[in-house]
Formats: structure tokens, C-alpha cells, sequence
């Protein structure tokens, strides 16, 4: 038997709860891990919530992220004992999460546990943290360096924006943060944040090409304020998206793009090929330390990550969610 929470659809909409399981309802895999840190992402509280149709089929167990230990393997490439971790891949939405005691999964949907950091601080990071470096991997293959200006984080006191911000001013970046939550000017300023601005400043409709001001920018936000954080980039910049908190749309103007020579660069952490993965983890795991993830990460259960999901949605959760199943 595990401990999971499992997401059934009720006629109001989804209903969570924490139930024990038995291991024959795990879902088909080659890998089967004993799961011990999972994490509150965005999207987990989507999937708890019903805010956005992102489960794929119910019952499921949400949790896109997960860090544990190989229990048992018919794939060559992982044994019993590996220390793996898992970001994506449709895992919460479509197959069985990490938000459980116990997981069966495709093995060629894990990675190895980066050298130097503990599952604990690897989910502390999170696909939040790994989606922020993947977006730094998409400034600097751009051609963006710490000299060819400031870079912009929106969503700043969320997951990735947090991490954005950190591992950009570990990097050498001057970092301007933008936030709904300037009272958390103090927090923003010890991830490494020069300068914070309030995102009412981007949220709005605004011109096809504004004052140029940064360049280049991760934006967690899409909508208005993806279209003003382009206006806004510097000729030659770029621009990596990877969020919708704001909205999916974009209502902007290709003036930025054919007048200032301005990038737009996707990020996708989901189905991102393991190559690019492993290069992700590679690069984030001297960047992390106890100090920045203590200021970025607290830890809570699995019946208090059931409780947490409606502020997550909400924007009231201030950086990363730790999920620790076991407690
Ligand atoms: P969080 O919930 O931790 O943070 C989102 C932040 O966005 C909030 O903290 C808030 O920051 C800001 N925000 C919330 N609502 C609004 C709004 N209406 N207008 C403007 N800003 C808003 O989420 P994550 O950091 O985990 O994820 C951020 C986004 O990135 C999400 O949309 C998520 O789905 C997406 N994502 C995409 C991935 C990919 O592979 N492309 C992977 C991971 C996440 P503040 O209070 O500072 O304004």
C-alpha cells in the first residue's frame, strides 16, 4: 500500500483526496520508484482545482515533478537503488504523478539525480527551477550576455521567476523583477534582484513598441505582459516564454520582431528531449545552495499540498512548494 492523493471527477468539478492505494493500481511502466519529495507546481494546482482542463483522464494521481529512489526496473538503463528525478513528460496529467508515496513510469522518462545535490533539493528546484535554467539556456544560445544589458523576470515571486532570478544574477546578470507583490521587494532583492517593478506596468494593453529597456526577458505571464515585455526589449534581444499565469494569449505586435530584430524563444520543459534535460541539470546544480533554496522553498504534506493548490492558483504561494510524501 501507498499514500497518494488522487484527483476524481465529481460533478462540481474535481475532488482530491489522500486515500492508500494498493501497488497493483499502479499504472503500467518499466520503473517502479519509491517516491520521496514531489512539489506544488502551477499546473499540480490546475490538476487539484479543475481551474484549467489539464487532466487527461481520471481517476489521477497529480505531481509533475518528483525525486526518489529505483525500487525495481526492467529497463537496462536503471537498477534498484538509482536516485532519479522526473519533470514533465505528462506525468500528473495523462499517468500517475509524483504527489504519492510510489510511482511506475517509463524509464527513459528519468533522469539521474545531478551529482552535488540531494532529491530533496532537486525538488526544491523542481521543474520550476529547471524550466528557469532551460529559459537562461534559451537567452544565452540567443546570443544575450551579462554585458548586452538588464534581464527582465516576470512573475518574479513565483517558482520559476524565483529561480530565474537567482541563477541569472549567480550568472553575472543585473536582474530587474517584476511583481504584483512589491512588499516582497526584500525577498526579490536576496535572490538578486537590482531593481523590482510593479507589474501593473506590463499587465495592461499597451503600444506595439515602447522605450527599449531590457535586454532580454524570461516571462512566466504570457498575455499583455508578453507583448509589452517584447515591445519593451532592446534591439537584437530575446524574449524566452514559458508561462501563462496572466493568460494564454498574446496580443501583441510583430513591430518588435521586424523592426528591433527582437527573439521570441519558446521554452517547453515538458517534452524536452533528455539531452537537453541533463544539460539543464548539469548547469543548475552548482548554482544551488541551502542558503537560496531556504529563502525559495518550504516544505509541507501531501493532505497540506491538497489545502495549498486553491492560493497556488490564487498567487498567494511565494516560491517553490516542496512536497514531502512521506510526511
Ligand atoms: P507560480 O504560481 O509559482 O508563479 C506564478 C507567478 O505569476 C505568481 O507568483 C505571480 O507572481 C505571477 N502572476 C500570477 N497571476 C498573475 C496575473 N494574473 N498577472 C500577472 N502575473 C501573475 O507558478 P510557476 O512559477 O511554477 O509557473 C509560472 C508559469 O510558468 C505558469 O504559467 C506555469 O504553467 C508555467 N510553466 C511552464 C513550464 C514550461 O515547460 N513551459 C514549466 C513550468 C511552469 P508575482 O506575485 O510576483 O506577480
Amino acid at each position: 500500500m501507498f499514500n497518494a492523493i488522487l484527483v476524481e471527477k465529481g460533478d462540481a468539478g474535481p475532488v482530491g483526496k489522500v486515500v492508500a492505494l494498493d501497488d497493483d493500481k499502479l499504472p503500467e511502466g518499466d520503473v517502479t520508484v519509491r517516491v520521496d519529495y514531489s512539489t506544488l507546481n502551477y499546473k499540480d494546482g490546475l490538476a487539484i482545482t479543475g481551474k484549467m482542463p489539464v487532466v487527461r483522464k481520471y481517476p489521477m494521481v497529480p505531481g509533475i515533478d518528483f525525486a526518489g529512489t529505483v525500487e525495481a526496473s526492467t529497463n537496462p538503463k536503471w537498477k534498484a537503488g538509482d536516485k532519479v528525478i522526473l519533470n514533465g513528460w505528462g506525468v500528473g496529467e495523462g499517468h500517475w504523478g509524483g504527489l504519492a508515496q510510489r510511482a511506475r513510469v517509463k524509464g527513459e522518462w528519468l533522469t539521474a539525480l545531478p551529482k552535488g545535490i540531494t532529491g530533496r533539493q532537486a525538488m526544491a528546484v523542481g521543474t520550476a527551477g529547471y524550466t528557469a535554467m532551460l529559459c537562461v539556456i534559451a537567452l544565452e544560445n540567443h546570443g544575450v550576455k551579462p554585458a548586452s544589458g538588464s534581464i527582465l523576470v516576470t512573475g518574479a515571486n513565483g517558482g520559476v521567476g524565483s529561480f530565474a532570478i537567482s541563477f541569472l544574477s549567480q550568472l553575472g546578470y543585473t536582474v530587474i523583477a517584476s511583481t504584483g507583490r512589491v512588499n516582497e521587494a526584500e525577498y526579490l532583492k536576496s535572490l538578486g534582484a537590482s531593481e523590482i517593478i510593479d507589474r501593473a506596468e506590463l499587465s495592461a494593453p499597451g503600444k506595439p513598441m515602447g522605450k527599449e529597456r531590457w535586454a532580454g526577458a524570461v516571462d512566466t505571464v504570457g498575455s499583455h505582459t508578453l507583448a509589452n515585455v517584447c515591445a519593451q526589449t532592446k534591439y537584437g534581444g530575446t524574449v524566452a516564454a514559458c508561462g501563462l499565469a496572466q493568460g494564454m494569449d498574446f496580443p501583441g505586435s510583430v513591430a518588435p520582431f521586424i523592426l528591433r530584430g527582437v527573439t521570441l524563444a519558446g521554452v517547453d520543459s515538458v517534452m524536452a528531449p533528455a539531452a537537453v534535460r541533463e544539460a539543464a541539470w548539469h548547469r543548475l546544480a552548482p548554482l544551488v545552495n541551502d542558503k537560496t533554496l531556504g529563502a525559495i522553498a518550504h516544505d509541507i504534506g501531501l493532505a497540506e499540498a491538497l489545502a495549498l493548490a486553491p492560493d497556488l492558483i490564487a498567487g498567494k504561494v511565494r516560491g517553490r512548494v516542496v512536497v514531502d510524501v512521506n510526511r
